[in-house]
């Protein structure tokens, strides 16, 4: 289906045609009909006239088994039934009639020319305008008819639109994206050294983490109109309905630029087209119709696009080479500082207490992404009216981390006094282990306090710094505290219990990754035997090697763990007393802070 325009006056030219026809029907037909009506009448009537030679016009209506006919003078119509009547023809012949075909037509011209004409379009009117009603009623909205028009949302120059100051952090990124505002700002000066700008640019990085706020800051800082949409909303349930719509998307861009375009979530559009024939018709001719779009126009036409995704790998590279989507800004997780400011920028919009350390709230939600951390403040906001406080403290900022990463605390959960025992041991272990470590970082809160997300208890471990290397030491110290907690258990019960199935997942997850990926083993040096599927939605790898190859990476892995776990034995045994010291007291207090263990760890 194509664009299908409706004429710019439409009311007037309606109610003129309305009009029209009113006068006609009244002029004419009115008066007629009137006049002239068929009368119905008997067989024996329509002999007598024949023998009377009182017929004018004659027509036999077989297929509807009647005779219409007029008398001498077509005064007057009449018609009647058709009885089986083997002298028909002669009786006719004999009355001297004039056969016709078409009495009525004949007899009443602007009848059957408002019938076969006028009728046909006023009907036609009529429907149309019943639809577009309903068209409109449905999107809301006056533009009716709007089959393959693009919902883009235009935000049309506004000053109160978000800045670069209100995402914080990203400082590459903004670097990066504010070329593009100098560019809309003052085109010429890119334009006498020949410098083009880039027609498309990729934002990719993990969900939450500002892409969006990213391009509307772009368009706020450059005081353009901003035109958003998401790759999804392209793709329709009609074959050529999402390309109509980036066509028109198109359209409206380039009338109104220089402009900003942001396409969100592009690779539900831009995934790699398939050999099979089986493919997404619709995806690909939306994607088609993107990519001639694209190369459609020119450099330095005043339209930026700007796309976000978080899977950068299963673009199609039609998409990314040059001359289309050729730039790519990465925007990563935030870092210790970009979490503080963005909690900062966040706290701006509520009341916050003068004694709340961002650093250390930013340092506790070590991995947090700006929508978590966003989250973590207005959490932290509900806990302070929840409690009657005008403002928020430390207090609610730290406990909302805790209900953003593991969910509300179970108020009424049903631990029996040896769980609850275990849970204790098992949380001391990690911290135990993870303390003794001297790499490993010093823990910053343990609580046994069960939590909605199932987690019966856990310890929180907290980055100093910002780390981006970690060495094969730190790693496989990582993986002693993760099975710190099994350990406790095996050591002072003498039985394992379900509660560790996490962190086994997670200890199994890095050990791979050790010898798959960081080439941390001796038999395969450093060779890549796994390839990460998607870097910023998890990272789940494939492997990438012999069957017996994977055989061997499997004990690897085995061995690898195995060794740590027994390591954490160890250094448990070495401090037992200590174990039972900290476990008996978070026993008690169900929550310790960092500084409370290293006290009884030190005492
Ligand atoms: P994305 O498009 O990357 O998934 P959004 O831009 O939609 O993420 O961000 C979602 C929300 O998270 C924003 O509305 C904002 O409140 C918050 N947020 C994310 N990153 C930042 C940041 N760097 N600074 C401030 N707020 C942020
Ligand atoms: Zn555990």
């Amino acid at each position: 289906m194509n664009e299908v325009k409706r004429p710019k006056k439409p009311l007037i030219f309606y109610y003129a045609i309305a009009l029209i026809i009113l006068l006609v029907l009244n002029l004419f037909t009115v008066p007629w009909l009137a006049q002239r009506q068929v009368q119905e009448v008997d067989y024996g009537t329509f002999i007598q006239m024949a023998e009377d030679q009182d017929l004018g016009l004659v027509e036999v209506q077989e297929t509807e088994n009647q005779i219409v006919f007029t008398n001498k003078d077509q005064t007057a119509i009449y018609k009647t039934g058709m009885l089986p009547d083997p002298d028909l023809t002669q009786r006719l012949n004999d009355s001297g009639a004039q056969f016709s075909g078409q009495i009525i037509e004949q007899a009443n011209p602007i009848i059957s020319f408002l019938i076969s004409w006028v009728l046909p379009i006023v009907i036609f009117i009529a429907i149309g305008q019943y639809m577009s009603k309903k068209l409109m009623q449905r999107a809301g909205g006056p533009n009716a008819m709007s089959f393959g028009k693009s919902n883009a949302k235009v935000y049309v120059k506004s000053s109160e639109g978000i800045k670069f100051s209100d995402v914080a952090g990203e400082d590459e990124a903004k670097e990066n994206l504010s070329e593009i505002v100098d560019y809309l700002h003052n085109p010429n000066k890119y334009k006498e050294v020949g410098a083009a700008m880039p027609k498309g640019i990729l934002l990719v990085g993990p969900p939450g983490t500002g892409k969006t706020m990213l391009a509307k800051a772009v368009a706020g800082e450059s005081n353009v109109p901003f035109f958003s949409m998401s790759g999804s909303e392209f793709v329709e349930m009609f074959v050529g309905m999402g390309a109509a719509k980036v066509r028109d998307l198109f359209k409206q861009a380039k009338e109104k630029a220089p402009c900003i375009v942001f396409i969100d979530e592009i690779d539900a559009i831009g995934k790699k087209r398939e050999g099979n024939i089986s493919g997404n018709d619709e995806r690909e001719q939306t994607l088609n119709q993107l990519l001639t779009e694209m190369d459609g126009f020119e450099e330095n036409s005043g339209v930026i696009i700007l796309a976000a995704t978080n899977r950068p790998e299963s673009l199609d590279p039609a998409l990314t080479r040059p001359g289309r989507f050729d730039r790519r800004v990465p925007v990563e997780l935030p870092d210790l500082q970009g979490r503080a400011e963005i909690l900062k920028v966040h706290a701006k919009k509520v009341k916050i207490a003068g004694d709340v350390d961002f650093e250390k709230v930013a340092r506790m939600a070590s991995g947090a992404s700006g929508a978590e951390l966003a989250n973590i403040v207005n959490e932290a906001a509900l806990r302070a009216v929840r409690a009657g406080r005008k403002s928020v403290t430390q207090a609610d900022l730290e406990e909302s981390i805790e209900v953003v990463i593991a969910g509300y605390q179970k108020k009424n959960a049903i631990l029996t006094d040896k769980e609850k025992l275990i849970v204790a041991y098992h949380e001391t272990g990690h911290a135990l282990v993870a303390a003794l470590q001297t790499h490993s970082a010093p823990v910053q809160k343990i609580t046994i306090v069960p939590r909605t997300s199932g987690a019966l208890g856990y310890t929180m471990q907290v980055d100093e710094g910002n780390h981006y290397l970690m060495s094969q030491e730190e790693l496989e110290n990582k993986i002693a505290t993760l099975t710190g907690g099994r350990a406790a258990e095996e050591l002072v019960f003498h039985s394992a219990s379900t509660g560790a199935s996490n962190d086994i997942e997670q200890a199994t997850k890095l050990a791979r990754a050790m010898i798959t990926r960081y080439g941390m083993s001796e038999d395969f040096d450093m060779v890549a035997l796994e390839t990460v599927n998607n870097q910023y939605l998890g990272g789940d790898a494939s492997l990438a090697c012999s069957a017996e190859t994977q055989t061997k990476i499997d004990q690897q892995v085995v061995e690898l763990v195995k060794e740590q776990h027994q390591k954490a034995l160890q250094l448990l045994q070495e401090n037992r007393r200590k174990l039972d010291e900290i476990s008996k007291y978070l026993y008690e207090k169900e929550t310790i802070t960092g500084d409370e263990f290293m006290a009884v760890l030190n005492a």
